[in-house]
């Protein structure tokens, strides 16, 4: 728990294709919704946001079909700043006060990514968004996830996954002998190549000790019970 505060620290990763529900754009009502499940916590549990862009472009879908890479990537990292706008217009409507920070710099819209900052908010009582993932072409935002987790010091990253409840031992959307799984270690994570989260994402949690829960935002609630501690999904630990 954070020291000043004696609150629960947590470093959310929601994915860009939830904002858009299958589609490209933002869907004002899935946002709505999960906005309001998280202004829910937030007299309760420190928040800070990593959010995806997979709803606008993903860098290595518009590099294999013929765009630089690096100039795809930064597209993507645009797209969720877009992401980061709209949740924070309907976080504040749901009442929580938020501050967007965005790792590259556009200080019309938002504030420079400076982690001490970002603390500060979240002693307050704010919400506080990451965009532009890490600002670096080649990663994703769950690799962005997990090292602002370490960071701004969180005492867990959950990741929220779209159309999937937890980890299983395969696609469960492809294999249909695919087992859920409660509890996994990184280490075994890894070895069998599950790709819920990304790898590097895996690694860096496990090379720096701090646990990660992979849960679904469905049904309606999930998102405000695992910001408040829910052994929901699926626990990644050491
Ligand atoms: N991206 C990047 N560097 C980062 C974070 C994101 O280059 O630090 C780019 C990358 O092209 C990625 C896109 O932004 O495909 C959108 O992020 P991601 O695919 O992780 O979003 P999600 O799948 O969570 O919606």
């Amino acid at each position: 728990n954070n020291e000043k505060t004696g609150r629960r620290r947590v470093l959310l990763k929601l994915s860009g294709e939830a904002f858009g529900a299958g589609q490209l754009g933002v869907n004002p009502d899935v946002v709505g919704q999960i906005a309001r499940e998280i202004a829910e916590a937030v007299d309760r549990v420190e928040i800070a946001i990593v959010v995806g862009g997979g709803n606008f472009f993903r860098g290595a879908e518009l590099s294999q079909r013929g765009m630089d890479r690096g100039r795809a990537d930064y597209m993507g990292m645009l797209g969720t700043v877009m992401n980061a706008l709209a949740l924070q217009d309907f976080l504040e409507q749901a009442g929580a006060a938020t501050r967007v920070q965005s790792a590259i710099s556009m200080t019309q819209v938002a504030e420079p990514y400076i982690p001490r900052r970002a603390e500060r908010h979240m002693e307050k009582g704010r919400v506080v968004i990451f965009g532009a993932g890490a600002g670096l072409p080649y990663f994703s935002t769950d690799t962005v996830a997990a090292q602002r987790a370490l960071e701004i010091k969180a005492d867990e990253v959950l990741v929220a996954k779209n159309g999937v409840d937890a980890v299983y031992t395969a696609d469960p959307k492809i294999d249909p002998t695919a087992e859920r799984i409660d509890a996994i270690t990184y280490g075994e994570a890894l070895q069998r190549g599950l790709k819920v989260v990304d790898s590097t994402a895996f690694s860096l949690c496990m090379d720096n000790g701090i646990d990660m829960r992979v849960f679904g935002m469905e049904p309606r609630g999930n998102v405000t019970r695992a910001l408040l501690g829910d052994s929901i999904g699926t626990l990644v630990s050491v």
